[in-house]
């Protein structure tokens, strides 16, 4: 039975998470957001089986970002928002994973908030949870940590503000987004603070994708595997990894 969902109303904005990638991840509001929405602006990441679901005549807008290019700029993206919903559409912001993860929701509901424009969140499945699933690699698992950590690899370790010694201690999973430029600076920063060089680590690329795309390694290779990667790609660091072989799911139904 589907139960009972709130209806996207004229002069509304939901901010919506997407999910990884297989339009199978989207929750029953984001399809609910997709059936209604008079206009859909979404990212780059947003896979296009999720777009295929928006309703006919829909106005499909793309005000994605790639590599950290902005297409359309951040207060470009917020005003549209506010103008579309000020002139009575139903909108429907739609973005990769979960919008309040590394996402910039934050930053749209703010400005939605400013404008005093009705809105709801609407949470998605995040890449360093489900697409790691996907590579059977789970974020938590009793015999290997209690802590995960999601990290934004953007910045140079250096410049990121991040206290690396403090993510080196311990045996926290760490779980990288946006990384796959850094990451080998990082792994060196971390193992200069004693996180050891022969630690697990997976670079899972287009997870949840008909392109998914695991590579095992190690911390003291994820320099030289990342430069084998392709974007988008989370990173997972810490005995977390190690379960995939065990876990690899997808292939076992694939093959
Ligand atoms: N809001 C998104 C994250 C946006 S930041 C979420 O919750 O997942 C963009 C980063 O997300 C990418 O650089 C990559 O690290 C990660 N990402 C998003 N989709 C991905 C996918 N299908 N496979 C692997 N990584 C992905």
């Amino acid at each position: 039975m589907t139960p009972a969902l709130p209806r996207l109303a004229p002069g509304e904005v939901w901010l919506v998470g997407a999910g990884p990638g297989d339009p199978g991840l989207l929750t029953l509001l984001a399809a609910r957001a997709l059936a209604e929405a008079d206009v859909v602006v979404h990212d780059a990441l947003v896979d296009p089986g999720a777009l295929a679901l928006a309703r006919a005549g829909a106005q499909i807008v793309h005000a994605g970002k790639r590599g950290g290019r902005p297409s359309s700029c951040q207060p470009d993206i917020s005003a549209r928002l506010v103008a579309e919903a000020r002139a009575g559409r139903r909108v429907l912001r739609l973005k990769g994973g979960d919008p309040f993860v590394f996402g910039r929701g934050g930053e749209e509901a703010l400005a939605l908030a400013a404008a005093g424009v009705p809105f709801r969140i609407v949470p998605g499945v995040t890449a360093g949870i489900g697409g790691l699933a996907y590579a059977g690699i789970p974020a938590t698992h009793r015999d290997a940590n209690s802590a995960v950590t999601f990290i934004s690899g953007h910045a140079a370790p250096e410049a990121s503000g991040l206290d690396w010694e403090a993510l080196a201690r311990g045996a926290s999973a760490l779980v990288f987004y946006m990384a796959l430029r850094r990451i080998g600076a990082i792994a060196e920063c971390l193992m200069a603070h004693g996180r050891p060089p022969e630690e697990p680590a997976a670079i899972v690329c287009h997870a949840a994708t008909p392109r998914q795309h695991v590579i095992e390694t190690t911390l003291a290779g994820l320099g030289e595997a990342a430069r084998r990667a392709e974007p988008p790609a989370v990173i997972a660091l810490g005995s977390i990894a190690a379960f995939r072989p065990r876990l690899d799911w997808l292939a076992r139904l694939e093959a």
